[in-house]
């Protein structure tokens, strides 16, 4: 194992069904947290919320996230300047990055394109549920709470928080690399 891996897991505005008329669904955290493959260490567990503009945070939101709109409210920043942490403190350009399925990947790409901003992530992207997949030789793909399950890992802090989904990715995938050959360039 060598080099560093961005863990990221986003969270984004969502309804029980269908947005309401005139919204979209958007990003309104980014889950992060950095994989050294060197050492196994997981660093940098962090949320960054952001606040949503074509869009609301509906109470299902909030439910399923625990992210009110008071929360973003306080502590939301814009999309660009989250993208701008991404690159200047994590080197998002630089590394491989991680995450759970492709949703966060495709998620990220279209909002980037819908934005006019660059995209600022490494073209190297590591799906952790296909891969948690192949190394434990599993039938199927499971979601990561099963995957926790299947490993007898506790999952640590709140579910479909991006911070702490962030964190237990990286320690799904911190077994994987453990348990296969493959080292991530
Ligand atoms: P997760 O990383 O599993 O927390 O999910 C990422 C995002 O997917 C959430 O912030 C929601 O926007 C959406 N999502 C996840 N689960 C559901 C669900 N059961 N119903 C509606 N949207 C969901
Ligand atoms: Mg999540």
């Amino acid at each position: 194992m060598s080099g560093k891996i961005i863990v990221i897991d986003l969270e984004a505005t969502c309804w029980e069904g269908n947005p309401p008329p005139g919204e979209i669904s958007e990003i309104i955290e980014i889950g992060i947290c950095v994989l050294d493959q060197a050492t196994g260490v997981i660093d940098k567990n962090r949320g960054i919320l952001i606040k949503p503009v074509h869009s609301a945070i509906s109470p299902f939101c909030t439910q399923l996230t625990t992210i009110t709109p008071d929360l973003i409210g306080k502590e939301g920043i814009s999309f660009e300047e989250a993208l701008h942490i991404l690159g200047k403190e994590y080197q998002a350009g630089q590394h491989a990055w991680a995450s759970y399925g492709m949703y966060d990947k495709n998620m990220l790409q279209k909002q980037c394109a819908l934005r006019h901003i660059p995209y600022p992530m490494h073209h190297k992207h590591i799906n952790v549920k296909e891969l948690f997949r192949q190394v434990t030789r599993i039938p199927r793909k499971v979601g990561m709470s099963q995957a926790l399950d299947i490993l007898g890992y506790p999952l640590q802090g709140t579910h479909h928080r991006g911070g702490d989904d962030a964190f237990n990715i990286a320690r799904i995938l911190r077994y994987c690399l453990n348990h296969s050959e493959a080292a991530i360039e």
